[in-house]
């Protein structure tokens, strides 16, 4: 009863204080959800539309842990908190909540690709308290089961248990191609290389950012100036991910030298040593695109890093599920003489659709196949495989191609090849398919996909698929 006056109050609080800024955007706004910064994608922002602060609700569910899945068709999202389901049209007032219609103020809208929603909503259906500081666009949000762990001394809070071991990074400096970090405790740093630009991207587990003596914009991102560095043009640092923390250090690479990176603590700096090889002819990965004629198979495996995708049906990330199904496309891939794999990730991090695209169209790939699981929460009998091309011929020739095989190689339900307008598939020039392996959410599907005899029995097909489209014997 007193949260129905609380969250009465709040209602009325955003209709009262906020100022007339229609279609205002809050640029620079920031989520505090229990106290801890949500870290946004770069384009993902709270709004204010006709007097109501919009928050994106993909990214705040998902902090709390929710279930989220949208459907690009119908341009629906759904949320399950616990044994509850949101579902939310964008354009619609309308909206579900454990089966039952509740009107919004406001229709959730789609700014800049994730679906924005009427702050109030989020406070009284799901249950979190709200405030909203105009002044600092500061979104302020918490959650019941937050409050709960904070009064009842009694609860035991896990998460804190975890964070015991959080390391801080209190200085990042880099000079004469070494990298310098000062942290209070050791953690191995994950390194990857990159290209388009290229570059190496050091992942730093359980790390958070300390009293560090450089600057950080918005609280979680930095340059160094590495003005005059003879094979680096740019040193950058954020915390990439919360929850766990990890900060992300990227150095980028003026050229496509070959670097070798050695590192190793010295006290409580970690100590990175480029070694530039002087072997400035190979590039840090592929040769040039396609040469000796090989044909180009870009591989994208669906979302990956602050983007999970959908949840299984045991919790599990789609993104999980993308990579490493596509992962053996690309081992099996990597046999064939005259094909050059090229992927948009081959790990957990995630490049925008936008990139992905641009990354295929820059390499001018002959064929693109994007590596999906799918998930509809409310109907977990829901199962099969499903490949999606985009209007042109070629696109449906390669899916057919592949999909036929898919259907024999892992025998899951045949949902049919479809034509549907998602992005990658869309703005790629070249034939290109969206590959919906089977369902997430239904217990059978989930047991075949994350089964590694499985996944390589898709990969193979996947391969044999796209090597008949090519004429490859
Ligand atoms: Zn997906």
């Amino acid at each position: 009863m007193k949260k129905a006056i609380l969250l009465l109050f709040l209602s009325l609080f955003f209709l009262i204080i906020l100022p007339d800024q229609s279609h205002a955007s809050a640029n620079q706004s920031k989520i505090i959800l229990d106290g801890q910064e949500v870290i946004l994608p770069s384009d993902v922002q709270v709004t204010v539309m006709n007097k109501h602060v919009m928050i994106p609700i993909r990214v705040v569910a998902e902090n709390l842990k929710f279930r989220v899945n949208w459907d690009q068709k119908s341009h629906l999202v759904k949320i399950q908190q616990n044994s509850k389901i949101i579902s939310l049209h964008v354009d619609q007032r309308e909206a579900k909540v454990a089966g039952k219609p509740v009107l919004l103020d406001i229709a959730p809208q789609i700014l800049n690709k994730s679906v924005v929603v009427p702050i109030r909503f989020v406070s009284e259906q799901m249950g979190l308290s709200v405030s909203w500081d105009n002044k600092d666009k500061i979104v302020h949000l918490t959650s019941s089961t937050n409050n709960s762990a904070q009064t009842e001394d009694s609860t035991p809070n896990s998460e804190n248990n975890e964070k015991v071991s959080l390391k801080h990074i209190n200085e990042i400096n880099f000079l004469n191609n070494q990298l310098v970090v000062s942290m209070d405790g050791k953690v191995t740093p994950i390194i990857s290389h990159l290209k388009d630009p290229n570059r190496i991207v050091f992942d730093l587990p359980n790390t958070t950012f300390g009293d560090l003596s450089q600057p950080l914009d918005s609280g979680s991102m930095g340059k160094l100036d590495v003005s005059g560095q003879p094979h680096v043009s740019e040193v950058r640092y954020s915390l990439f991910s919360r929850d766990p923390d990890q900060v992300r250090i990227v150095i980028e690479l003026k050229h496509a030298n070959t670097i070798q990176v050695n590192h190793e603590f010295i006290g409580d700096q970690l100590v990175i040593d480029l070694n530039d090889t002087g072997d400035f002819e190979s590039p840090i990965q592929e040769p040039l695109a396609g040469e000796r004629g090989r044909k180009i198979v870009m591989i994208d495996p669906g979302h990956g890093g602050s983007d999970p995708g959908t949840t299984s049906i045991s919790n599990k990330h789609e993104k999980d599920f993308n990579l490493a199904l596509s992962l053996k496309v690309q081992e099996l891939l990597l046999k064939e003489p005259e094909i050059e794999v090229w992927m948009t990730r081959d790990s957990d991090v995630y490049p925008t659709r936008t990139e992905r695209v641009q990354l295929a169209n820059k390499i001018n790939a002959d064929v693109f196949v994007s590596i999906h699981g799918n998930s509809v929460l409310e109907s977990p009998q829901a199962n099969g495989t499903e490949t999606y091309y985009y209007q042109r011929s070629s696109s449906k020739e390669l899916a057919d191609a592949i999909h036929k095989r898919l259907i024999k190689a892992i025998g899951l339900k045949d949902r049919g090849v479809k034509d549907n307008s998602f992005q990658v598939i869309r703005e790629t020039k070249m034939p290109a398919v969206l590959l919906e392996v089977g369902f997430l959410s239904n217990i059978s599907d989930e047991k075949a996909m994350l089964s590694n005899t499985v996944q390589y029995k898709a990969a193979q097909a996947i391969v044999d698929g796209i090597k008949e489209y090519l004429s490859i014997r």
